[in-house]
């Protein structure tokens, strides 16, 4: 049989028909790859909603390559490929190639063990450049090199004066960098008001398939199904991103941070999933925004809060994921030793902050990043998870999760296990933020402002713990330092009742 020349493989996240594998493409000589693997959904685990999101986006990139003629290989659950592994070798059993080529995939475990199957086969492959992002290959590994202390802030001002994004010259619009003093506001005791609910997009006949696919082939996985309405396609994904710039951009910045009950978009964008597929490009998206500034649909403090989110901390957390790789999975400075508890997996608890943000999380696959940082995210910090349990569950149970932008916020941003990678301080609060950012605490059986007593929040009197237990640490942070002095400034009774109430909750979580 005569040899084929380039085996292109085309990733779940690699949904994009301007990546380079398409450059040079010959239909008499090439081939194009995909694969529905179990392991992806079982051995690294993956909530019902995050499955059939990848897999049906997929479906929809492979009708779309049948109908411009692209000669496919496409392995679906039903050929019950297990992994990767499995799927590529059976693949080059069968035909041969000069080369294999995939763009650099979006985790590194992903890569090493494509890489390990085509050196077992004895075949050449070649990790082509991601163009999909900002940032060129090589730029954010010199920008680190030149720096002590990566901050994302200084990254993302070079980013926005070379690519003059928001930018008279070499001034930012505006005046100011960023407008976050302007985008911290709650809802105030009435809550969201002119709310225009997102466009949802109904399972059609191939979501409808992979449902069913799902449901026979892997059983088990966690979550709900029922509500699936995210983007699959290159078409959907333009709709989402019209309707974000002209119904709630203006609104993103204000209320950013906010969180309120049974209301799970307020004004986010919703596109991390079409961004992290590569349904849209980042370039479009803030070109989008920019635009909407421009034509005085969108304030500034909005346009740039949420410029911000993908020319910072999209293309800094990616940056920081390939300079640490496996390292990454390997960092807990904080000791953390407890096991995840169940109430993640099930939403059962009293907590109604916890409550709803993970049953959202099990219906949706989304929470937006306050949610992720300062609930489910804060909870395990002070309740002192291992990381790696908690990012387990994070890859898992969010639509938009991938390695290189989950990891680095999980472990780094919101656990410190990296011990000052991504942020310079860990991510601590009372109970009292969250009531003072969102209307969970007016249902709540707990009191927010009570650290003691059979009616503490478990948040308020785990924060004590925590600045307790880290206290060496923590006063050497000139911005926690007040913290610890606060803890010292409380009498020996309530440090005990704390204390108390602390391990009451270790062996009681309500
Ligand atoms: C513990 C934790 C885990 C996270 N895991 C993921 C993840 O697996 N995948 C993911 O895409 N984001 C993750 N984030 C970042 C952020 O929470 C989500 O990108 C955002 O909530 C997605 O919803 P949205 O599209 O409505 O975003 P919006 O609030 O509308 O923001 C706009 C876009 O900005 C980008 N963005 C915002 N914040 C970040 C950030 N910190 N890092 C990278 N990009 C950002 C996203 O592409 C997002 O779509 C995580 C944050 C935390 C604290
Ligand atoms: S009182 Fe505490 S546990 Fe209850 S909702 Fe508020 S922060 Fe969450």
């Amino acid at each position: 049989m005569p040899k084929l020349r380039y085996l292109n493989l085309i990733l779940g996240d690699q949904l994009d028909a301007e990546s380079l594998l398409f450059d040079d493409f010959d239909p008499q000589h090439d081939r194009l790859w995909m694969a529905e693997v179990s392991a992806e959904s079982t051995e690294y685990l993956s909530s019902k909603q995050r499955t059939v999101l990848f897999l049906s986006a997929m479906r929809h990139f492979a009708e779309q390559l049948k109908t411009d003629s692209y000669p496919l290989n496409y392995w679906t659950l039903k050929d019950k490929k297990s992994s990767f592994y499995n799927a590529l070798s059976a693949t080059l059993k069968h035909d041969s190639f000069e080369k294999i080529r995939c763009v650099l995939p979006g985790d590194v475990r992903v890569m090493n063990e494509i890489q390990q199957c085509a050196n077992d086969v004895d075949i050449e492959i070649e990790w082509l450049a991601d163009q999909h992002f900002i940032s060129h290959k090589g730029e954010f590994k010199a920008w680190l090199a030149d720096r002590k202390q990566p901050r994302m802030e200084f990254w993302y001002r070079q980013l926005r004066k070379s690519r003059q994004i928001l930018m008279e010259d070499d001034q930012p619009l505006g005046g100011q960098w960023n407008f976050d003093k302007d985008n911290r506001k709650s809802f105030g005791k009435k809550g969201p008001s002119k709310l225009s609910e997102p466009l949802l997009f109904e399972a059609d006949d191939i979501t409808k398939q992979v449902i069913t696919d799902v449901e026979n082939f892997l059983p088990d996985l966690y979550g709900d199904i029922e509500t699936f309405n995210w983007p699959v396609s290159r078409e959907q994904a333009l709709a989402a991103l019209k309707d974000f710039i002209q119904h709630r951009l203006k609104h993103f910045g204000d209320y950013q941070d906010a969180m309120w009950t049974d209301e799970p978009w307020l004004y986010h964008s919703r596109l991390s999933t079409c961004l992290n597929l590569k349904l849209l490009s980042p370039a479009e998206v803030i070109e989008a925004a920019e635009k909407a500034y421009i034509d005085n649909d969108a304030p500034l403090n909005a346009v740039e809060g949420f410029i911000r989110q993908i020319l910072g901390w999209r293309e800094y957390v990616r940056g920081l994921y390939w300079s640490y790789r496996e390292d990454w999975l390997q960092m807990n400075a904080l000791n953390a030793s407890r096991n995840l508890p169940a109430l993640y997996w099930n939403a059962e608890t009293e907590m109604t902050c916890l409550h709803h943000s993970v049953k959202q999380v099990l219906n949706h696959g989304y929470g937006h990043h306050i949610q992720r940082l300062m609930v489910t995210g804060l909870f395990a910090l002070l309740w002192g998870v291992k990381p790696k349990a908690i990012h387990e569950w994070y890859l898992a149970m969010y639509v938009d999760a991938v390695a290189w932008v989950e990891i680095p916020n999980t472990l780094g941003m919101s656990q410190y296990a990296d011990g000052g990678i991504v942020g310079s301080k860990p991510y601590i609060a009372s109970g009292a933020y969250i009531d003072r950012m969102s209307n969970y605490c007016k249902s709540c059986p707990f009191n927010p402002n009570q650290a003691s007593g059979d009616n503490a929040c478990p948040f308020t009197t785990l924060y004590w713990h925590f600045v307790d237990r880290h206290q060496d640490f923590l006063s050497k942070n000139p911005r926690l330092g007040m913290q610890v002095k606060n803890w010292h400034n409380k009498s020996q009774d309530e440090q005990q009742a704390i204390s108390q109430r602390a391990e009451y909750l270790f062996r009681n979580l309500p």
